[in-house]
């Protein structure tokens, strides 16, 4: 059991302090629950996901931690943070975005490097549009609108999948060149058996 649960006022709260789920647990694959009220709990599972983030990426010395999605924490609720500064590892702030939306995703489709905390180990080449508009609310209930490009858009477009129960996987499943994994100089390199690794892993997509 790797969270508690407590009814108040007739409904199930969130009481953390959870930790980062993979695959394949069946709640990344869920379709998650827009938020309807910012409220303390909101503001709980956003403070849980920002310290989880940083402890990963203590545990990996060659990795950022970009962003995350709550369903990575086992919360089926809209809710994402984004780092503020992708290149310093030292500038640990992040954005929290609540019901983020794509309006548009436009421009060259680039294919690029992308890993997940919630699929140890493996890394892909993942196509995605390079330019997207998206809609969200601040963790003060402020709707925004932000023009992204590049790696700004591809973690944006990876995050909403998350909310969707898509993963980055999903997208180059049958693709066998496209999947990476991390030597122990942190290099990405292919994974040498496929089939074995990655088409045939339960642990990648569970019992279908
Ligand atoms: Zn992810």
């Amino acid at each position: 059991m790797d969270s508690i649960g407590i009814y108040r006022g007739g409904r199930l709260w969130y009481n953390g302090l959870m930790k980062i789920i993979t695959t394949p647990d069946a709640r990344l694959r869920e379709r998650s629950a827009k938020v309807s009220k910012i409220d303390d709990e909101v503001s709980k599972i956003i403070a849980d996901m920002r310290k989880l983030s940083l402890d990963w990426e203590k545990d990996h010395p060659y990795e950022l931690s970009a962003a995350m999605a709550a369903p990575q924490i086992g919360v089926n609720k809209r809710i994402i943070i984004v780092r503020d500064d992708m290149e310093d590892k030292k500038k640990a702030t992040f954005t929290a975005l609540i019901n983020p939306e794509v309006i548009k995703a436009e421009g060259k489709i680039k294919t690029d490097y992308e890993g997940c905390l919630s699929v140890p180990a493996i890394y892909g080449m993942v196509p995605r549009a390079s330019k997207v508009r998206i809609k969200a609310r601040l963790e003060d209930g402020t709707e925004v609108r932000i023009k992204a490009t590049d790696e700004l858009a591809r973690t944006l477009l990876h995050e909403i999948d998350h909310l969707d129960g898509v993963l980055f996987i999903d997208h180059i499943r049958d693709i066998p060149d496209a999947f990476y994994t991390m030597n122990d100089k942190g290099d990405l390199v292919p994974v040498k058996d496929y089939e074995k690794e990655i088409r045939d892993n339960k642990k990648l997509w569970g019992e279908e």
